[in-house]
């Protein structure tokens, strides 16, 4: 299996060189060059596949092609999740026995629970696989690389879980001042590894994630430091994201093709959804839920794709992203695969902070996808009613941002919930009136010392510290 850039320049690489890259050289996002069909043999309903770990296995290895041996496929598959018959001690420390539960709150809706992981949001559910497969790609290799990474609160805390003390990597965290909360900082800055740090820029996350870009574009930085970059761009996280999306849909298979609610920021999930259904998932729309910064749920409804100046703060703080990166990879299968026309509106954009959707393309996003927003307010109503209402389900305020916007329609549903409630104390309380705590196996995290650096928002500044830092560095 190849993959491709979004900006058709760049040359095709394979799996492991895309994963490594993060991004493609031309500015683009890779893609792969086809999708496999059938990938869990013919047939609507895939054979019965006994856990979550089997699943993944089979999703690798049909898009890692010859890059991955069936055995090495398994191997990353096991040691990332939680698998009854091979696990490690300390894999099945990391995960509950479902990996990723669905607990149904009404008669056609399902809360599929993505938080369970090591830093209690859905990222450590492609992070994991990626810490895995840096050790195997990079002692294949004879490499070391530095690992860069924007934030809006819980990429960071997932990235520090799955890379900490790993002897190939040394880990770059860009988080925006004063916009995540303290347990998701606490998840970045007390992990005690030498090879983690933790940079607050004076900035938002919009800010954060220029400047990683920008680091990548310095073609002569991003070698000598070895660059890879672990934001939802990196192709892995999209694939292995999308192992959730199959095992709920199967899961769920008798009610007939679900909807797919998931709370949407940077569109990393959602395209993850998207890729379940196009190798096979039994998948209806998928519904985009963006809090007040919502120039997704513009886009599809305007037809017109065009960034506020600004981001601004809500109670989802994980969601206050302006420029949804992987919008680019949803746009190049809308256009027909045509790179150069991505290039075009993608430069038109650079300039001008917008672009208009050609009518073809907004035709297939409006089938695939439907979308909505909701206020602050609209937010906090909902993880209240859910709460003290006939369920009593303690949600997270992205989820709420979701639950709000997927209400209403007869067909089943699965909202998707990005992230434990206890990362969100504040919020939750003020909503519920309770205070929700962190697992047992998290109790002494407010107590664990803290590491961080601060630097201005200057892409300069963070290359200086890298450079610095890097044991990559030649
Ligand atoms: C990252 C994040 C999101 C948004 O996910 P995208 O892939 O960026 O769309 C939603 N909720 C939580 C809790 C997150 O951490």
């Amino acid at each position: 299996m190849r993959y491709l850039s979004t900006r058709g320049l760049a040359p095709p690489v394979s799996f492991l060189d895309a994963v490594l890259a993060g991004m493609a050289p031309d500015g683009g996002l890779y893609v792969p060059e086809s999708w496999p069909q059938s990938i869990f043999g013919a047939g609507p309903i895939r054979p019965a596949l006994d856990t979550f770990a089997e699943t993944a296995r089979v999703i690798l290895a049909a898009f890692a092609g010859a890059d991955l041996s069936p055995e090495e496929a398994a191997q990353l598959a096991d040691e990332a999740y939680w698998s009854p018959t091979v696990a490690s001690a300390e894999t099945a420390r990391r995960w509950p026995p479902a990996v990723t539960p669905l607990v149904q709150i009404d008669s056609g809706d399902w809360i599929l629970e993505l938080f369970r992981g090591p830093s209690l949001s859905f990222k450590d559910l492609a992070m994991q696989l990626i810490g895995a497969l840096y050790d195997l790609a990079l002692s294949k290799r004879n490499l070391r690389l530095s690992v860069v990474c924007a934030t809006s609160g819980d990429t960071g805390g997932a990235a520090v879980e799955a890379l900490k003390g790993r002897e190939r990597v040394d880990l770059f965290v860009l988080l925006p001042k004063g916009r995540v909360s303290d347990v998701q900082r606490r998840f970045m800055t007390a992990s005690g590894a030498e090879n983690v740090h933790a940079i607050e820029i004076a900035g938002d996350f919009d800010d954060c994630q220029r400047i990683v870009k920008a680091m990548f574009s310095d073609r002569d930085f991003a070698l000598r430091a070895a660059l890879s970059g672990v934001n939802s761009i990196n192709w892995a996280r999209i694939l292995a994201q999308s192992i959730y999306f199959h095992v709920a849909a199967a899961a769920l298979s008798a009610a007939g093709p679900v909807a797919f609610v998931v709370p949407t920021g940077n569109f990393g999930d959602a395209f993850s959804g998207f890729v379940a259904k196009k190798t096979g998932a039994s998948i209806g729309k998928i519904v985009l839920a963006t809090n007040s910064n919502d120039i997704l749920a513009r886009a599809l409804a305007t037809g017109r794709y065009d960034r506020a100046p600004r981001s601004h703060a809500t109670v989802s703080p994980a969601m206050d992203i302006q420029v949804a990166s992987n919008f680019e990879r949803i746009l190049f299968e809308a256009m027909r695969r045509d790179g150069e026309a991505v290039r075009r509106l993608y430069e038109r954009f650079s300039q001008s902070g917008e672009f208009d959707i050609p009518p073809h393309a907004l035709d297939y996003l409006r089938t695939e996808f439907s979308a909505g927003s909701a206020t602050d307010a609209e937010t906090l109503e909902t993880m209240r009613s859910r709460w003290s209402g006939g369920d009593g389900y303690m949600m997270c305020p992205h989820t709420a941002v979701g639950v709000h916007v997927g209400a209403g329609s007869d067909a089943a549903r699965v909202f998707l919930a990005t992230a434990h409630p206890a990362k969100f104390p504040d919020t939750v309380e003020r909503a519920t009136g309770v205070r929700p705590s962190l697992p047992p196996k998290f109790a002494d995290m407010l107590e664990r010392p803290e590491r961080m650096d601060v630097a201005p928002n200057d892409a300069e500044a963070v290359k200086q510290y890298i450079r610095e830092r890097s044991r990559a560095w030649s």
